[in-house]
């Protein structure tokens, strides 16, 4: 071997390893442990809700979908560092509404961005736009990102009493996406018979929201799929609530989550 062949096996040796690094680091940022830490086990249990009232064995899958999550999607800080926490809230938010759906994920999903404050459709904090909490991309590039405001995602998990958890909102509408498009009618789920029901709530419900009757988010109001997010919201963060108050829209939402909740909740 001369001088030459050593140098260039040293520098392709070097690249290799190099590649292997970025690669790495690159696809999810951290390492995910092959054991759910103890301490990542007492963060879900003292922040999610929907986790912490798990049997034991529906935990465990929980936190097996968590890992799975984290393998498979980028989440990554704009502007802002990110913790484990961070990303256990976005995984979890994620988890929750398939959480029924055992065989399903987020297919088009590659990555989740995390911005330090609310920020415009155009991700800057300058000029006049609306200042939103979060969103799932669209065109281009964008196709397969969701974006969320990082103190918003904390809020939703914080409170627990109101009906709004950012985090489950933006997964709605990707759960929605499931059949290919984003327009409140998660057809994977609703048969023929679904259906008609579901768009005359939607109708009715709306015009109760429109007119101030009704305790459920104006934003719900915009259109057919916000009004799913919204409602899901709703389902997942005060699921007795909705039940009492709303118990026609309650019933369909579970057999769109194909959970009854409210037994659990
Ligand atoms: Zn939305």
């Amino acid at each position: 071997m001369n001088l030459f062949t050593l140098i260039f096996a040293a520098f392709l040796l070097a690249m290799l390893a190099w590649a292997f690094y970025f690669s790495k680091s690159k696809k999810s940022g951290l390492e995910i442990p092959k054991l759910f830490p103890s301490n990542w086990r007492s963060f879900l249990e003292n922040e999610v809700q929907f986790y912490s009232k798990l049997p034991s064995g529906e935990k465990l899958r929980f936190e097996s979908d968590v890992l799975e999550f984290l393998k498979r999607v980028k989440i990554t800080g704009v502007k802002c560092e990110i913790n484990d926490e961070d990303r256990l809230l976005v995984a979890s938010s994620a988890v929750i509404p398939i959480f029924a759906f055992p065989e399903w994920q987020y297919n088009s999903l590659c990555e989740v961005l995390l911005y330090p404050d609310l920020f415009t459709e155009k991700f800057d904090f300058t000029g006049d736009h609306r200042y939103t909490s979060g969103m799932v991309g669209s065109g281009g590039a964008m196709n397969n990102v969701v974006i969320f405001s990082k103190p918003a995602l904390w809020q939703g998990f914080d409170n627990k009493s109101d009906k709004s958890n950012v985090g489950i909102h933006e997964f709605v509408h990707l759960f929605d996406k499931q059949d290919g498009s984003i327009d409140g009618i998660p057809n994977i789920i609703m048969n023929h018979q679904m259906v008609l029901p579901w768009l005359h709530m939607i109708n009715s419900t709306t015009s109760e929201i429109i007119s101030g009757k009704s305790d459920i988010n104006i934003y719900g109001a915009t259109n057919r799929q916000e009004f799913l997010a919204v409602v899901s919201e709703y389902f997942f963060e005060r699921p007795k609530l909705l039940k009492k108050k709303h118990p026609e829209l309650y019933q369909i939402l579970s057999q769109v989550f194909k959970t009854d909740l409210a037994s659990k909740i």
